[in-house]
């Protein structure tokens, strides 16, 4: 079992290096099959294999600041002598041409070793287990009230979905801090059980009757509850929709997107799925989309009867539309939008997204000190703090200590500032990395997820991702990272991934500041140029005295 090493002994030549080692074990302690070296959605790896893995260990331990180590998808080719501001990882992950991107040439391909689907956050060692979704699905499920029930806390208010994996763990803590209760339909016992020993479950129930009974006294009581239920989300959300329960929300985090190993068909145990996937691969794709159709169809009937219902970044409509006849397929994605189109673009507009921290010392006081500075820098937006406070009693830890928080342009620089200062002056007692996930307002292309229904039509343009890699690494970002899809997600994707270290030197604040406001400036750019307001207005508001940010110069196309 690989765990991150903590304290302050470095087996490296930098703090820099150091740090992007402790991120890949990190990733690998809190990751899903950590021997497979998946980390989480379904297949998304750390590393190509692991010779590739023990590769990479040794290049990072042997790597001189001046030097650059290039990976690609997922294993180490060289190091080369670059200059002492330039990143010190650069890594690009099954980036393939158009017409070669298929599902079928990826599976061949990996089964074979020659590819692997990096994630967003898996390969470039960002991930921080379910706390880094945790933020995201908070703010989805406020958006989501802010929008629907306006006049409600909530508190009198139920989500139904489905999945316990990696990142769906976090629904039902999510849930609870925005004041719902929630039942979780989650095939596997195991992953029950594991989020019952780390506290973010309330009732495991044996039957429907029994979940939904809870539900209805927690909803009736306004005392926010955290259900799970094993079974198929096919099945049970058919069952729901059958007896006339209307849920307030209604969404799925399976790993639907991959057809294959992400989603386990009706009617099929665990270890029959397992073995099925392997020796008739084929049957188990249909036989999974027909389950996402069945499954679908409930969370039409769900919406038809008064249910909000959306689509939470896993391609389920996608899936389930190869299932379905065209006219049901054109009902699932008029009637069920994705998150990010739904309610989250705003904050994107804003460079608002995923942000997050890990404290390599594995110091918890370390981490109060970057949350209580994290509390104390936007006054102007009492929802960080608010958020920072909720964090803090909710969120159990998993790895090194590490927190997620929607910051924005400016005030991302302006934290990883402050907090290379407290890193300097001994405040914190060894470097932070910042990071976030792929999924921010600059870093993803999506079609079905990050940027679903832009206002430009530019759903499936990838340039803003890889004009977001070239800027962060002239901006020195200790790694940078350019993912294509994978697996499921084949063709379909395009993200960048940056981390930057606050080492405490005078060099690394100049990186935090660079890279972290053209990451997130551009982000506002991105969205300016497609035409939304708010971005437009964000724009203005960088030339504000109290922006956190530079002044950003947008070139408006349109004038
Ligand atoms: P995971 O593979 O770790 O977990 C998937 C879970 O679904 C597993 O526990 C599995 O047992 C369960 N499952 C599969 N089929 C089921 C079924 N029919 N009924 C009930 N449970 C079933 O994946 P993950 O990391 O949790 O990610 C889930 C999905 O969310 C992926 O598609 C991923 O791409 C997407 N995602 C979205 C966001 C976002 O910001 N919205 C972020 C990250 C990931």
């Amino acid at each position: 079992m690989i765990t991150a090493a903590r304290g302050n002994m470095l087996r490296c030549k930098s703090w820099r290096a150091e740090a992007l080692l402790r991120m890949l074990e990190n990733v690998l302690e809190v990751g899903e099959r950590p021997e497979e070296l998946v980390v989480y959605a379904a297949l998304g790896k750390a590393a190509r294999d692991w010779p590739a893995y023990h590769a990479i260990v040794d290049a990072l331990r042997a790597l001189e600041v001046g030097r650059t180590l290039v990976l690609q998808t997922g294993r180490p080719i060289g190091v080369l002598t670059t200059h002492p501001g330039a990143p010190l990882v650069v890594s690009a992950v099954n980036n393939t041409v158009g017409r070669w991107a298929t599902e079928e040439r990826c599976y061949e391909r990996m089964r074979e070793g020659k590819t692997i689907w990096g994630g967003l956050t898996a390969a470039a060692w960002q991930y921080i287990g379910r706390q880094g979704v945790l933020g995201g699905t908070y703010e989805l499920l406020r958006a989501a009230q802010r929008k629907h029930f306006p006049e409600a806390d909530g508190r009198h208010r139920w989500l139904l979905t489905a999945g316990l994996g990696g990142m769906g763990s976090a629904q039902p803590i999510s849930a609870k801090m925005a004041g719902l209760s929630s039942l979780t339909v989650e095939v596997d016992p195991a992953k029950i059980d594991r989020l019952v020993v780390a506290g973010g479950l309330d009732l495991v129930a044996a039957d429907l009757e029994e979940a939904l009974a809870a539900i209805g006294k927690a909803v009736a009581a306004g005392s926010p509850t955290a259900v799970a239920l094993q079974g198929n989300s096919a099945t049970v959300f058919e069952r729901i929709a059958a007896r006339g329960v209307v849920p307030d929300l209604v969404t799925d985090q399976t790993a639907a997107h991959d057809a294959r190993f992400g989603y386990v068909p009706e009617g099929l145990d665990l270890a029959d799925w397992i073995r099925l996937r392997e020796s008739a691969p084929r049957e188990i794709e249909l036989r999974a989309r027909e389950s996402m159709a069945t499954q679908v169809r409930a969370m039409l009937a769900l919406r038809d009867a008064g249910a909000v219902v959306f689509e939470n970044g896993n391609n389920l409509r996608v899936q389930a539309a190869e299932a379905l006849s065209p006219p049901e397929s054109e009902r699932a994605f008029a009637g069920i939008p994705g998150f990010m189109q739904a309610y989250l673009r705003p904050l994107f507009c804003r460079g608002i997204g995923p942000f997050r921290w890990v404290l390599l010392s594995g110091s918890e006081a370390d981490r109060d000190v970057v949350d209580e500075l994290a509390s104390r820098l936007f006054p102007e937006r009492p929802e960080v703090a608010e958020w920072i406070a909720l964090a803090r009693q909710h969120i159990p830890p998993q790895g090194l200590p590490a927190r997620s928080c929607w910051l924005g342009y400016g005030e991302r620089a302006a934290l990883a500032v402050a907090v290379n200062d407290a890193v300097r002056d001994g405040r914190i007692s060894a470097p932070v990395a910042f990071t976030r996930d792929h999924l921010d307002s600059a870093g993803m292309t999506h079609p079905r997820i990050g940027t679903e229904g832009m206002a430009d039509d530019s759903d499936g343009v990838s340039d803003w991702p890889i004009l977001d890699a070239m800027l962060l690494a002239t901006a020195g970002a200790d790694l940078v990272a350019v993912h294509s899809g994978g697996g499921g997600y084949s063709g379909w994707m395009q993200s960048s991934g940056v981390t930057v270290v606050a080492d405490g030197t005078p060099e690394a604040r100049e990186r935090l500041r660079l890279a972290l406001d053209l990451d997130s400036g551009l982000g506002v750019l991105r969205h300016a140029t497609a035409g939304y307001p708010e971005a437009q207005q964000a724009v203005r508001d960088s030339a504000r005295p109290e922006s956190h940010g530079p002044e950003l110069h947008w070139i408006n196309p349109n004038t």
